[in-house]
C-alpha cells in the first residue's frame, strides 16, 4: 500500500491488518483449546455402490462446534490448523475416533462398514504416520482391512519418494489408500502408477457440471476408463442430482458420495441407515 494515497487510507489499511491478526490469534487460541474442551466431532457421509445402491462405506468428516458458537466448517479452520501444526494432534483424534466408531458399529451388531479418514499434508509427510496408524489400530481394535486413508494428489507430488515409502508401509498393514480431489492437481494418472493406491476420488468440481459441460463429461469419462485400466476403484464426489448419478452409472463409475443420497450425518444416522438396509 502506497502512502501517496493519503494518510487516512494508509491507517485504515493498518487497522484492518490488526483486526485480521486479532481474529487470527483468537481462532488459534480457540483451536488450541478445542481438543481439550472436546469441541470436535465427526460426521459421516455414506459412500454408495452405484451398481447396487448399497452403502459400502462412510467418510469421516471433521466438525468443530466451539462452545456457545455455531459449527465451523473444515474449510474455515483446517488451513489454520495445518499452518500452526495443530492438525497433527487433531488428526490423531480424528483417526482414533473414526477407528473406535468402526469398532462400536460392529459391536452393535452392524455389518462391517469401510471407514475413510482424510489425512492432511502435515500429518502424512511430517510425522511417522504409518507407526501412528499402527498404534491406533492396536489401541482401538480396528481391523485395518476396513480402513481407508485419503490423501490429496498435491500431497503425493510434494515428496513422491517419501510418500511412496509411507504408502507402502500402510498398504502392507492392510490399509487401503485413496487419492482425494483427483483432477485438481497436476499429476497424470500414469504418474500414480508408482503408488499403492486402491481408489481414486473424482473431485466435486468435475461432477457438478457433468450434465451441462461436455468437457467435464469427457474428463470424468476418461478418468473412469483410465482408472479401470489401472485396476483402480473410482468414486465420484459431490453427486447432487439424479442426472449426474445416471451419467456415472452409465459410464461405469463404481461408487459415489453426495447430497443426492445423503449429507454427512451423525453416527446415529449411519446406524439407522445400515439397519434399514439390513431389514430391506
Ligand atoms: P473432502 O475430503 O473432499 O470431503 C468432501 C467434502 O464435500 C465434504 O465437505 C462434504 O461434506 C462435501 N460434500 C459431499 N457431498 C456433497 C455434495 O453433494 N455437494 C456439495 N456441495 N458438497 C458435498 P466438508 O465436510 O466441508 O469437508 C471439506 C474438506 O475438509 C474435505 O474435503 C477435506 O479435505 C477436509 N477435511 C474434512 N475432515 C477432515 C479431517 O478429519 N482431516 C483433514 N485433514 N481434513 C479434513
Ligand atoms: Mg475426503
Ligand atoms: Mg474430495
Ligand atoms: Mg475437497
Amino acid at each position: 500500500q502506497s502512502k501517496g494515497t493519503g494518510g487516512n487510507h494508509y491507517s485504515f489499511y493498518v487497522a484492518d491488518m490488526g483486526a485480521q491478526s486479532v481474529e487470527h490469534l483468537r481462532m488459534e487460541g480457540a483451536l488450541q483449546r478445542a481438543l481439550q474442551r472436546q469441541e470436535f466431532l465427526l460426521h459421516y457421509q455414506p459412500v454408495v455402490d452405484i451398481a447396487t445402491g448399497n452403502v459400502s462405506g462412510v467418510e469421516a468428516l471433521l466438525r468443530w462446534k466451539p462452545h456457545g458458537r455455531p459449527m465451523v466448517a473444515p474449510s474455515d479452520f483446517i488451513p489454520l490448523a495445518e499452518e500452526t501444526g495443530l492438525i497433527v494432534p487433531i488428526g490423531e483424534w480424528v483417526l482414533e475416533t473414526a477407528m473406535a466408531q468402526q469398532v462400536a458399529w460392529l459391536r452393535r451388531g452392524l455389518p462391517p462398514v469401510r471407514v475413510s479418514v482424510n489425512l492432511s499434508a502435515r500429518q502424512f509427510l511430517g510425522q511417522d504416520v504409518a507407526q501412528r496408524v499402527a498404534a491406533l489400530l492396536a489401541k482401538t481394535g480396528c481391523d485395518p482391512r476396513w480402513l481407508t486413508l485419503e490423501i490429496t494428489e498435491s500431497v503425493l507430488m510434494q515428496n513422491p519418494a517419501a510418500a511412496a515409502e509411507t504408502m507402502a508401509r500402510l498398504a502392507n498393514m492392510g490399509v487401503q489408500l485413496a487419492i482425494d480431489d483427483f483432477g485438481t492437481g497436476y499429476s497424470s494418472l500414469a504418474s500414480l502408477k508408482r503408488f499403492p493406491i486402491h481408489s481414486l476420488k473424482i473431485d466435486r468440481s468435475f461432477v457438478s457440471d457433468l450434465t451441462q459441460d461436455a468437457d467435464d463429461a469427457a474428463i470424468v469419462n476418461a478418468v473412469i476408463a483410465l482408472a479401470h485400466s489401472m485396476k483402480l476403484n473410482v468414486i465420484a464426489e459431490g453427486v447432487e442430482t439424479s442426472e449426474q448419478l445416471a451419467f456415472l452409472h452409465e459410464h461405469g463409475c463404481d461408487q459415489m458420495q453426495g447430497y443426492c443420497f445423503s449429507r454427512p450425518v451423525e453416527p446415529q444416522g449411519i446406524e439407522a441407515l445400515l439397519r434399514a438396509a439390513e431389514a430391506a
